[in-house]
């Protein structure tokens, strides 16, 4: 299997007015395409910034960042709004869909020429994947959490993107619901998308086939959890 992503000693080092943060050191990250993956860590050890990271959201201070075979560690922001467009689908713990907007609508978003017969005909085939047909037609306010997050990972899926970045994907919804999502989750990358999931649950983890444990920056090697 081929990488999707790798990551080459890459350090994120926020400047505050009086201190340098150091908020992700020196991480080395390989994930291949199809995996799933979940990023664990206490509140603080560098998730969101390593997300934001993988996501061209932001800069790493150093190092190299190669997605999908092409080095993207140092492309304009205007370059990196295309690639972060076309590769990869974003689902965040809060519900950011468009108010008073039907689910189909919100699911269009990301596409750049709206309702054509092909965006109209993917977008009712991922919406009927996401288990929402039912729900086309009805507005974001009109929708519970669970099937709020549902949109989102529809949203998520319509570029057909490379790599799913969820960052607390399940922080909003009870157990049951978060259960479901997670289920999803799995079809989902059954179907071959690679995900990549934050989360500071272990129930939630545990539908990833490899978790990835962060503390202070640097990833836990598999020999220091046991010790
Ligand atoms: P997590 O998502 O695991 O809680 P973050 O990636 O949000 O962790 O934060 C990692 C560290 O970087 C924390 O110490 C946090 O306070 C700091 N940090 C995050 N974002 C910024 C920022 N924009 N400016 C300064 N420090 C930040
Ligand atoms: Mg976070």
């Amino acid at each position: 299997m081929s990488n999707v992503i790798e990551l080459q000693g890459i350090s994120k080092i926020y400047k505050t007015g009086y201190e340098d943060i150091i908020a992700l050191k020196d991480i080395d990250l390989t994930i291949r395409n199809g995996e799933f993956v979940a990023i664990m860590g206490a509140s603080g050890s560098g998730k969101s910034t390593l997300m934001h990271i993988l996501g061209l959201l932001d800069k790493p201070s150093s190092g190299k960042y190669i997605l999908d075979h092409k080095d993207v560690s140092r492309l304009s922001a205007s370059n990196q709004a295309v690639i972060r467009n076309q590769q990869i689908g974003f689902v965040f713990q809060q519900f950011n869909l468009l108010p008073r907007t039907s689910v189909l609508n919100n699911v269009l978003l990301p596409t750049i020429y709206g309702k054509t017969r092909d965006n109209l005909a993917r977008a009712t085939q991922i919406i009927e994947e996401v288990g929402l047909s039912d729900r086309i037609k009805h507005k974001s306010n009109q929708l519970s959490g669970g099937q709020i997050q549902r949109v989102a990972i529809a949203r998520a899926l319509i570029m057909e993107p490379a790599v799913i970045l969820a960052d607390e994907p399940t922080g909003n919804l009870d157990s049951k619901r978060s259960q479901e999502i997670m289920e999803l989750f799995r079809k989902i990358n059954k179907k071959g998308k690679t995900i990549i999931l934050i989360t500071h649950e272990e129930s939630v983890a545990h539908y990833a086939d490899r978790i990835i444990r962060l503390r202070d920056g640097e990833i836990i090697l598999p020999e220091e959890l046991s010790a």
